[in-house]
């Protein structure tokens, strides 16, 4: 069975682009369409968690595979798990965690399912130990437009290709992942608040081999004596035996657009200062459930609203280790002289892990991701001042989270481009593939 729906305007996460799509809804593998079958070009996405154009393919067909859901089998001696490419981490987290399994890596949202945190390779706080989604997956099923639905397993071309290959190379149906061993759901988790960046990194490189996760909020709104101050975030898990998976309320809802003209550099500043006396009360280290480590925005249905009915930029780069210090210090004091920062922005350092995919966006360095309101020009204008530090520091941006990158800024930035197009199914495209693609 396959829905079929026409859509005036579909989005992705941020909200900037919205455009007509015919959206084609399988229930089963069996019935996922064929690619030969209309005319026009097809994206395969999920909960379009994405934040630009990755997710859209104006005027044309977009395959939504969250309704290709079922889990097929696990393994609880070796915690191999084979599911449908549209079951969410959310279900796979319910199903694994009481039997004492995680997931290697997880990106800061549970809402995503297994098919695109392959095709983006997704990372999450404890890259610096286990690299990306992709180092955890075994194998998966694609099906092409040029021949019968086939395995990939691990090694070839295909494969590389495909993880972080943005959905281009064809529809994933089905993956097999492997999980990691946990004693309990919740973690102890250390804050500890810095005053600069060169604090941050030295509290980076320090805990790198003793904690298994890290992340940073990092203050993006205050400059003078605030620049660069934030709170850093080390945690382990506990061994407890407390194996409680997340609850099934949902939280609260953000059940409207935020006028923007409340989203100005003056609350902004106010939210960073409120936030960082907040985290720094309290106890220094906290047993604290999984969920609000690491998935603090899940609680909030629709928060992406918060930022205005004109959807929101978010800015995510990599800078390479030898430069990073310099360059995120340059891009902060040029966020906070424009008042135009995030709520919550984060810097963390990426490890030497690689999972062999050709687009994927992590590399040994450190990485910034912040949201911008979208005021059109003006902050387009900010991103392409913040691109120069980037690419003069010998950075790269994250295609999930991008909507406007140059051409050559991506060519540039992931210089085994050449190869995704040379396996990219030719029915398939997106926005974001017809932009940055373009010689
Ligand atoms: C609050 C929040 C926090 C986030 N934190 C992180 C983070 O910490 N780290 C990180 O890496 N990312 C993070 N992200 C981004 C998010 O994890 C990725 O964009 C993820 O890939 C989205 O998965 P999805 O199911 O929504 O896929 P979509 O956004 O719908 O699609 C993502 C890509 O996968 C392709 N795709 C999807 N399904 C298939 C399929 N079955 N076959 C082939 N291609 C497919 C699409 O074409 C698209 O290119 C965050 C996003 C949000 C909203």
């Amino acid at each position: 069975m396959t829905d079929l729906d026409f859509r005036l305007d579909y989005t992705s996460w941020g909200r900037v682009v919205r455009a007509p799509h015919h959206v084609l809804k399988p229930r089963f593998v069996d019935t996922v369409p064929r690619l030969t079958d209309s005319e026009g070009s097809f994206l395969p996405v999920g909960m379009r968690r994405s934040y630009g154009d990755s997710v859209i393919n104006s005027c044309n067909h977009l395959i939504d595979m969250t309704g290709v859901d079922r889990f097929h089998s696990f393994d609880e001696e070796t915690g191999i798990l084979h599911c449908d490419a549209g079951v969410t981490l959310d279900a796979v987290l319910r199903f694994s965690v009481p039997r004492g399994w995680f997931l290697a890596t997880t990106p800061g949202t549970r809402f995503v399912t297994l098919g695109g945190a392959l095709a983006n390779d997704v990372h999450g706080k404890n890259h610096h130990r286990a690299g990306t989604f992709g180092c955890s997956v075994r194998s998966f099923g694609l099906i092409r437009s040029d021949g019968p639905p086939q395995r990939v397993e691990r090694g070839g071309p295909l494969f590389e290709a495909t993880l972080g290959g943005l959905g281009l190379t064809g529809i994933i149906t089905d993956v097999e992942i492997e999980l990691v061993r946990v004693e309990s759901a919740y973690l102890n988790i250390e804050r500890i608040a810095y005053g600069n960046i060169r604090e941050f990194f030295a509290l980076a490189h320090e805990s790198g081999d003793r904690f298994e996760h890290t992340v940073s909020w990092i203050d993006c709104a205050n400059g003078g004596d605030a620049l660069g101050r934030g709170i850093f975030q080390r945690a382990n898990w506990c061994r407890d035996g407390r194996l409680i998976p997340h609850g099934t309320k949902s939280g609260a809802v953000m059940p409207f657009d935020m006028p923007v003209r409340l989203l100005n550099g003056t609350t902004v500043r106010l939210f960073n200062t409120f936030y960082n006396a907040l985290q720094k009360r309290g106890p220094r280290v906290q047993e604290t459930h999984y969920a609000p480590f690491f998935y603090p925005l899940d609680s909030i249905r629709d928060w992406n609203r918060m930022y205005g009915g004109a959807g929101l930029y978010q800015y995510q780069c990599v800078i390479p280790s030898i430069n990073a210090e310099d360059a995120i210090e340059a891009l902060i004091r040029r966020i906070a002289r424009s008042g135009a920062g995030s709520f919550l922005a984060v810097l963390k350092t990426f490890g030497e892990r690689q999972s062999g995919g050709c687009l994927s966006f992590p590399f040994e360095g450190a990485t910034l991701a912040l949201d911008f309101a979208n005021r059109k020009a003006e902050t387009l204008s900010l991103m392409a001042q913040l691109d120069q530090i980037v690419e003069d520091a010998g950075g790269r941006l994250y295609p999930a989270k991008d909507g406007r990158m140059s051409a050559g800024m991506f060519q540039q930035g992931y210089p085994d481009w050449m190869r995704l197009r040379e396996l990219k199914d030719p029915t398939i495209t997106s926005d974001f593939w017809q932009r940055v693609s373009y010689c």
